[in-house]
């Protein structure tokens, strides 16, 4: 075969094999004209080769974010480093959409892309190649693991019954929130709740309405504490709510709004309208507690002091009584 035979055969083959590849290639110059807009890249824009080539990247692909591009190939051009954009960063460089629109989970095309130096004879970047790879199966992928992930997550911390924090969680929070005031000195109060006579509620109405109950406290608490509170499901129809950065007088007036709108709450079941009243144990930090379940024991032996007082009541711990 003669020489230019030859070329023609060589180039005859890296034209397919651009062609055949299943990632997109572009090549731009400096001023971003397209020199080169492979099949894959004609494939999904539907922009035939000659309506892109020789043509400005930006005016060909109006919503590429020319900024964006521009700082990421900067040092492609000028330092003949390779840049490598990623989808978790930015979805995608070209607005494709999916080979699979009825299977996918997205209407787009996940995109990695790498731009890297084409140096000249001259040893300086005139060119840059565009790489473009679909990721879309990638991207649902991790993003599918990242939400079953924070499901768990919410699920190993919330209580089904009240979407309140479960035992476990508010404990391991109100350990903290116990070391955070010991080094910090800050007040913070602890509440502890439980419904009044609830075993004839669920002997008078039934399991069922007892839980309506649970749920319908569980309401008024989460309407009443900030969101910077911590308000648990400690036991059956029992509830320990944290307040950090908050007095004991302030931390009883929210216990005070509960319990009026408890005892002012008619939770329907069936053809039930059944009336309930919470008693409620206030204890403020203080840095004598050894530890948290000291500080807690107290927030409990007020509640047992609002029982035996008759219920339907707040009472705080005195600490001279400690
Ligand atoms: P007191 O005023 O002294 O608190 O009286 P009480 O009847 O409420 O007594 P106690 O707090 O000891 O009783 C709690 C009852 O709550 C016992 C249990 O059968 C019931 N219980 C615990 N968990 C649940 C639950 O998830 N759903 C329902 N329906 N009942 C529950
Ligand atoms: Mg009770
Ligand atoms: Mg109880």
């Amino acid at each position: 075969m003669s020489k230019p035979m030859s070329d023609v055969a060589d180039m005859h083959w890296q034209y397919d094999l651009l062609g055949s590849i299943e990632v997109g290639i572009v090549v731009v110059n400096r001023d971003y004209k397209v020199e080169m807009w492979n099949q894959f890249m004609e494939n999904h824009s539907g922009l035939l080769p000659s309506k892109v080539v020789g043509k400005n990247l930006f005016d060909v692909f109006p919503k590429v974010d020319k900024g964006w591009l521009q700082r990421k190939a900067k040092p492609v051009f000028d330092l003949k480093t390779p840049a490598f954009l990623i989808w978790e960063q930015r979805p995608f460089l070209f607005e494709f959409s999916t080979n699979r629109p009825i299977t996918s989970a997205s209407s787009f095309m996940y995109q990695n892309v790498t731009l890297f130096p084409l140096a000249s004879l001259s040893e300086t970047v005139e060119k840059v190649c565009i790489v473009v790879y679909d990721v879309t199966d990638q991207a649902l992928g991790q993003m599918n693991i990242e939400r079953l992930n924070s499901e768990l997550e919410n699920m190993s911390r919330i209580d089904g019954l009240t979407q309140l924090f479960n035992r476990r969680y508010w404990q391991e929070q109100f350990e903290r929130e116990y070391k955070r005031a010991l080094r910090t000195d800050e007040q913070a109060t602890v509440l502890m709740l439980d419904i009044d006579h609830f075993k004839r509620v669920n002997d008078t109405y039934g399991h069922q309405a007892g839980d309506k109950v649970i749920q319908a406290l569980a309401g008024i608490v989460k309407s009443s504490v900030r969101e910077t509170d911590y308000a648990g499901r400690y036991g059956g129809e029992e509830f320990a709510i944290l307040l950090p950065n908050t007095s004991v007088t302030s931390a009883v007036s929210v216990a005070e709004r509960i319990r009026e709108t408890a005892e002012h709450t008619e939770v329907t079941h069936e053809d039930d309208h059944i009336r309930f009243t919470v008693s409620v144990g206030a204890a403020e930090f203080s840095a004598d507690y050894a530890t948290a379940l000291a500080w807690l024991e107290d927030a409990d032996q007020s509640l047992y002091a609002a029982k035996n007082g008759g219920r339907n009541q707040v009472r705080i711990h005195q600490p001279e009584n400690r």
